[in-house]
């Protein structure tokens, strides 16, 4: 695999590197399509560590992570599960979205969080050190609007933190040509309109406009997609479903694109 393209917006690799050596459970907090899965992979790449992602959502339990028995013809076994994995082998554990996950990972993870280092198995009566390599990653999208779960202070204070914003415009614009090989006049165009709809808060948007959304828009005109339909795919109809919204901001970006 080739080195993780991922450019660095502010001083997460210095802050990563020095939690990495203390071992400190490391939080990366921001809005979807910031770079936060691009940096993780890019870091595991650089400190040649193996990386395993888990994305969170409602259903996910401390089973799912931790273990289960399972029936293979007549014999009931132990499966290990991701997180079971990453302590003993020592790896980094990456828990995409961890606020969906289900109150128990919470639990489970708490432990391994401080100066215990360890991970209780309850189905096996087992308490498992972990490998000195162990360590927990987690993003979460702070979500200041409706709809977005919080992350309760006495977990969110086991970790250090790193917040992720939208890019400067001229970083962007290298991410979009990094990204997709597209032309810079192309790419320039791209991040005006992502950062006049990001500036649109009056339209109570859940989400804005992410990098993430105007990678997909360049890819789409670096293969031949019309630029303007591109953007009202891949940027425009993804951020809403209210119609008079869609076609206010179809045709503010057709002005600019
Ligand atoms: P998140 O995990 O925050 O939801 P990702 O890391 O998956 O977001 O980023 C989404 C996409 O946006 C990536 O696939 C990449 O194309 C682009 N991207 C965003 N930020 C960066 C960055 N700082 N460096 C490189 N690519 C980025």
């Amino acid at each position: 695999m080739s080195i993780p393209y991922y450019h660095t917006i502010g001083k997460e690799i210095q802050a990563f590197e020095h939690a990495y050596t203390c071992k400190i459970p490391f939080l990366l907090k921001g809005p979807t399509g910031t770079g936060k899965s691009r940096f993780i992979e890019r870091m595991a790449y650089v400190l040649n560590t193996k990386l395993i992602t888990i994305s969170c959502h409602e259903e996910t339990s401390s089973t799912d992570l931790i273990g289960r028995f399972i029936i293979k013809g007549a014999e009931t076994i132990w499966l290990d599960g991701p997180l079971t994995t990453a302590v003993k082998e020592g790896s980094i554990l990456y828990l995409d979205e961890i606020a969906e996950a289900r109150p128990d990972v919470i639990v489970a993870i708490h432990s391994l969080t401080d100066h215990r280092r360890e991970l209780f198995i309850d189905k096996l009566g087992q308490t498992i050190k972990a490998h000195k390599d162990f360590m927990l990653v987690a993003s979460f999208n702070p979500g200041y609007q409706r709809g977005f779960k919080e992350l309760k202070p006495s977990t969110r204070q086991r970790f250090v933190a790193f917040s992720f914003a939208y890019p400067a415009a001229k970083v962007e614009v290298e991410i979009l040509e990094s990204e997709t090989q597209i032309d810079v006049s192309i790419a320039k165009k791209l991040v005006n309109i992502g950062t006049k709809i990001r500036n649109l808060t009056e339209l109570g948007l859940t989400e804005t406009v992410s990098t993430r959304l105007l990678v997909d828009a360049a890819k789409l005109i670096h293969t031949g997609l019309p630029k303007r339909l591109a953007v009202h795919v891949a940027v425009i109809e993804p951020l809403t479903d209210d119609l008079e919204v869609i076609q206010a901001l179809k045709d503010l970006s057709d002005l600019m694109i």
